[in-house]
């Protein structure tokens, strides 16, 4: 870990398997450290403190929690070379991403630092003179969450943030590939004044076992979760049984849409940003091309002529832009569903090179048909399939036939196109004539399978409040 300069940073680790969690570099394949694992019995515990300190942390005013996110959010961006260099440690991204995930990460807290202060209710006319009718926000209490291992930071802070700002006390589980980072983040919360039972991040035995803790648990009101749609499915049916309220944020299958009217250049600006960005394994990436025949060829030619520029190795080199896939497996479903494209008659654009270890490289593939398992499926790696299309309605239906709708993508520079196109997608974000689209201040999540709540922007804090409705009678 000479890599780490702020030591305090992993004052959390714990020095053997006896007591942790080994976690290693997928790029080398390096042990990096252990993250401490905790009983069930303290994990119970834990739960319980949350609740009493959630007690006092909520009778706080919001201005003085906001004051200590606002600290929090500090400490990130002067820890941001650390936490990125961890980062890449343990999860892989080249630095120059895990440094803009630091940034996202923490704008979570300042953004809902500032939200804090506005969780308003409201005065409602009433329908008989002498009544008055007012609603208030309350936090639901302790709030719980389950995080991925591709967004280690910024996963945790779009929660923690909102939590925490509404007055809720918070228990998170991080992926047991990427968990030194959530430590991490924590530790600079405890350092910023945020007291340690408000803020608890936990391994357990498995995944499995957290999960059933945090669904089962009646001081648990809230669980988040941010992962495949298969666990979202169970974690939701678990929580339904003491009927907690849920966010999901689940699996993606985002169409990439370039149609004839599109300017081609910013077209493949964007497909290189949506698509490649933490080599292709976010769940708003780019997983599926659809383009105008008549641009087909000329999309085809620019975009791989970029994807040639790509530079895959590991992360904390210089230039580097494509880190490797997250595991052994990953690696075997993303080339199956390559091979199984090829087999039907896709064409790699440039030679399809097998690399070591967890490295992949990026390829695109051409003449892919909308049948093909690597359409319907999320590749979840640099792979581009691209479908060519002839008209609106075909290209509609076709973007439309999933189950999921998170993000999508279309460029057009034709206005009325812009406005029916943006209508028709059955999805809960669409960036029009951009790829990146995920920001803080502006509603992030899913509509059919691919969840439920909205994190970010003024939505995201009332997943953590409850609305009470009082109603004053007797008014003379
Ligand atoms: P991904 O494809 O991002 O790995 P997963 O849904 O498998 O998606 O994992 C996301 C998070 O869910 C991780 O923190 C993982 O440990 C956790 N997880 C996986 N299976 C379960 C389960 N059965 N119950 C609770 N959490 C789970």
């Amino acid at each position: 870990m000479q890599h780490i300069h702020n030591k305090s940073l992993l004052s959390f680790m714990v020095p053997n398997e006896k007591q942790g969690i080994a976690v290693t570099n997928p790029a080398t394949g390096e042990m990096i450290g252990y993250a401490p694992i905790s009983s069930e019995q303290s994990i119970l515990d834990g739960i319980e403190r949350a609740s009493i300190a959630q007690k006092e942390w909520s009778a706080m005013p919001a201005k003085s929690r906001a004051a200590l996110l606002h600290k929090w959010y500090q400490l990130l961006l002067e820890n941001k070379q650390d936490l990125a260099r961890l980062m890449t440690l343990e999860q892989g991204k080249p630095l120059a991403e895990a440094q803009g995930e630091v940034v996202y990460g923490a704008s979570f807290i300042e953004w809902f630092a500032e939200e804090a202060k506005r969780t308003y209710g409201e005065t409602i006319p009433a329908p008989s003179a002498d009544k008055r009718l007012v609603t208030i926000k309350q936090p639901v209490g302790v709030a719980c969450a389950i995080t991925p291992w591709n967004f280690p930071i910024a996963m945790i802070t779009r929660k923690a943030g909102p939590a925490l700002a509404a007055g809720c006390s918070f228990v998170v589980k991080p992926s047991e590939s990427t968990p030194l980072s959530a430590f991490a983040v924590a530790e600079l919360a405890y350092q910023a004044g945020i007291p340690r039972d408000v803020l608890q991040v936990v391994l357990g035995e498995s995944s499995r076992q957290v999960g059933g803790i945090f669904t089962s648990h009646p001081l648990i009101r809230k669980v988040s979760f941010t992962g495949s749609t298969q666990v979202g499915s169970i974690l939701m049916q678990q929580s339904a049984h003491d009927v907690k309220r849920t966010s999901m944020e689940l699996g993606g299958n985002a169409p990439f849409i370039v149609f004839d009217d599109a300017d081609i250049d910013e077209a493949v600006a964007g497909a290189m940003a949506s698509k490649f960005r933490n080599a292709g394994q976010t769940c708003v990436c780019a997983n599926r091309f659809y383009v105008h025949s008549k641009v087909y060829d000329e999309f085809v030619a620019k975009f791989d002529a970029a994807v040639q520029q790509l530079k895959v190795g590991n992360g904390l080199e210089e230039g580097v832009t494509i880190g490797p896939v997250v595991s052994e497996s990953a690696k075997q479903n993303i080339q199956a569903l390559i091979d199984g494209a090829v087999e039907q008659g896709a064409e790699p654009v440039s030679e399809l090179k097998a690399l070591d270890g967890l490295f992949m490289q990026p390829v695109i593939l051409k003449n892919v048909t909308h049948d093909m398992a690597i359409v319907s499926q999320e590749i979840f790696g640099p792979v581009a399939p691209i479908i060519r299309f002839e008209t609106d309605e075909e290209l509609i239906e076709m973007a439309n036939d999933t189950i999921y709708g998170l993000a999508s993508y279309f460029y057009s520079q034709n206005i009325h196109r812009v406005w029916k196109i943006a209508e028709a997608l059955e999805y809960g974000m669409v960036g029009i004539n951009e790829g990146l689209i995920s920001t803080e201040v502006a509603p992030f999540g899913g509509v059919k399978q691919s969840g439920i709540g909205r994190e970010g922007a003024k939505q995201g804090i009332d997943e953590y409040m409850d609305v009470k409705y009082l109603c004053f009678g007797g008014n003379k």
